[in-house]
Order: structure tokens, then C-alpha cells, then sequence
């Protein structure tokens, strides 16, 4: 059985006091019945603090975006090394917004997800199919491609540290949420992929999180599917109530 696992994506959102003061009552309010494993990815700045605020509370703390090498002259960059020295045990790889705004390819991605299990960092690989894709019947395509990009030729000692997100890239931030058959169709899709790449035991096994809109009111019913295995939630989770409530329908 597949313990769900729900984490909040902060983006560019909060400032470092901001940041420790969501993650202080996220913390407290915390059932102690929650049937989610937790997390929040704050900005880089927030990691460090966001994660000695959390310490001792069962609420994991992740990165963003980290760079696929390990030291030297890449300006800007930050190594899976620095993350795990701030306090972060993960990292998002491949978020749409990364895919998308800033222009990370899947071979990018794929360096990243690499550098980060190799350096003992776990990580969520984000997939996702934008709107003319779905619409021109190319869900599965993309999805193949990115999952395959992604995943090929791990260790399975490295996939078992892996989350997969689905969030169809249509459903990021706009309010539209997939409707509970099309998360389960992407997402049985994605594990019987795995399963081909890696074999039934680790297919089943393998946690794959439904982002895109995801709120207080739809997550119940999404997380009810059987293969969606919890929540990769953005603008929910900036405010403790609403997140908390996500955390109640896992
Ligand atoms: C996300 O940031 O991955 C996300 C799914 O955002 P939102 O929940 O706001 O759609």
C-alpha cells in the first residue's frame, strides 16, 4: 500500500519570516492521523530556515530547482550538496514552469533528477501535457516521452527514491482541475509505463502525485483514485488552512 505524499510548492512566493510563519503552523496544525507523508518547497532563500523551523515535526522540507553540477563557475546555480547542507531532503525536477517559462529540456531535466539521487537527495520528476497536446490527442505521447526521458536506465536503488507528478500543464494555477477519470487514465498510463521500463515491483511501488489546481474541496475525490497517490499543490498550499484541508482528504 502506497502511502500518499503531499507537498506544497511555495514558488516565488514568501519571504524568508513569511516563510518560517507558514511553516510553523502547518506544523502545528498537523493532525497527528495524517495519512500523508508532508513537505513544503519553499524558495532557496527560505530553505534553511523553513527547514530548522520544521525540525522534530514530521514535515519534510524539498527544493525547487537544483543544477546537475556539483561545484565551479555556473553562476546563479545551486548544487544538490548546498541544498542537503540548507535542510532540504528533495527536489521538484522538470516543473512545468521550468519546462515551460524558463525553456528546460527533458535532457535537462533528466542531468538534474541524475545529480540530485546521486547526491542523495530524493526527487519528484514533474510531467505534463499542455493544452493543444491533450487536445490533439497527445497526452500519452508527451507523457512517454518525459517519463522515459526522465526515468531511463536508473538504478532501481534510485528509482525507489523517485515521486512522479503528473500535472497537466493546462491545469497549473488556472483553476481548472483534471476531472478524477483523467487523472487516473494519465496516471495508470504513467505506472504501466514504469512497470515496462522497470517491472511490476517497483511500478507498484512508485508514488505518482496529481498536480494542477488541486484545493480543499477536489482533493478527496482526486487522491481517491488508485493510482493517484497524493498531491503536488501550489497556490493551496500558501496559506495553512487550505493545505491543511488537502492533507485531510488524503
Ligand atoms: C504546482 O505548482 O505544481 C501546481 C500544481 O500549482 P497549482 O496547485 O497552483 O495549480
Amino acid at each position: 500500500m502506497r502511502k500518499p505524499f503531499v507537498a506544497g510548492n511555495w514558488k516565488m512566493n514568501k519571504t524568508i519570516a513569511e516563510g518560517v510563519t507558514l511553516a510553523r503552523a502547518l506544523a502545528e496544525g498537523l493532525s497527528k492521523d495524517a495519512k500523508a507523508d508532508v513537505a513544503v518547497i519553499p524558495p532557496f532563500l527560505a530553505v534553511p530556515a523553513v527547514a530548522q523551523a520544521l525540525k522534530g515535526t514530521p514535515v519534510k522540507v524539498g527544493a525547487q530547482d537544483v543544477f546537475w553540477e556539483a561545484q565551479g563557475a555556473f553562476t546563479g546555480e545551486i548544487s544538490a550538496a548546498m541544498l542537503q547542507d540548507a535542510g532540504a531532503t528533495f527536489v521538484l525536477c522538470g516543473h512545468s514552469e521550468r519546462r515551460h517559462v524558463i525553456g528546460e529540456p527533458d535532457e535537462i531535466v533528466r542531468r538534474k533528477l541524475d545529480a540530485a539521487l546521486k547526491a542523495g537527495l530524493d526527487a519528484i520528476l514533474c510531467v505534463g501535457e499542455k493544452l493543444d497536446e491533450r487536445e490533439a490527442g497527445l497526452t500519452e505521447k508527451r507523457l512517454d516521452i518525459q517519463v522515459r526521458s526522465g526515468l531511463t536506465g536508473l538504478a532501481p536503488s534510485h528509482l525507489s527514491r523517485v515521486t512522479v507528478a503528473y500535472e497537466p500543464v493546462w491545469a497549473i494555477g488556472t483553476g481548472k482541475t483534471a476531472t478524477t477519470a483523467q487523472a487516473q487514465e494519465a496516471h495508470l498510463f504513467i505506472r504501466k509505463l514504469v512497470r515496462g521500463m522497470f517491472g511490476a515491483a517497483a511500478a507498484d511501488d512508485l508514488r505518482i502525485q496529481y498536480g494542477g489546481s488541486v484545493t480543499a474541496q477536489n482533493a478527496k475525490e482526486l487522491m481517491g483514485q488508485p493510482d493517484v497517490d497524493g498531491a503536488l499543490v501550489g497556490g493551496a498550499s500558501l496559506k495553512p488552512e487550505s493545505f491543511l484541508g488537502i492533507i485531510a482528504g488524503a
